[in-house]
């Protein structure tokens, strides 16, 4: 193998120890649920899923979820919840 590219496997074992390198600008995925499969969406800044819950609370426990996973690979504004912001008003 090239050593060039064993130097960029060796670096890309690293940068996966460092997911703070990462932020996602936009995801889909599907979220088996307990009942059913959710399609999940995180697009120009607004979340979307196609549970019941969250056309009535604009969050659910399937984007909660993923916030918790995805926790320091989302932007800022991805990890606050419309429920959480209702309770404490952000500090501005
Ligand atoms: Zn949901």
């Amino acid at each position: 193998m090239q050593s060039s590219l064993i130097g960029k496997i060796e670096k890309a074992k690293r940068y996966a120890q460092e997911p703070e390198r990462i932020t996602f600008s936009g995801l889909t995925a599907v979220f088996h649920g307990e009942n059913d499969d959710h399609k999940l969406s995180y697009a120009h800044g607004k979340w979307h899923c196609t549970c019941h819950f969250f056309s009535q609370w604009e969050t659910c426990s399937h984007i909660m979820a993923l916030q918790q996973i995805l926790d320091k690979m989302l932007p800022k504004e991805a990890l606050v919840s419309p429920i959480e912001t209702e309770t404490y008003p952000p500090e501005k």
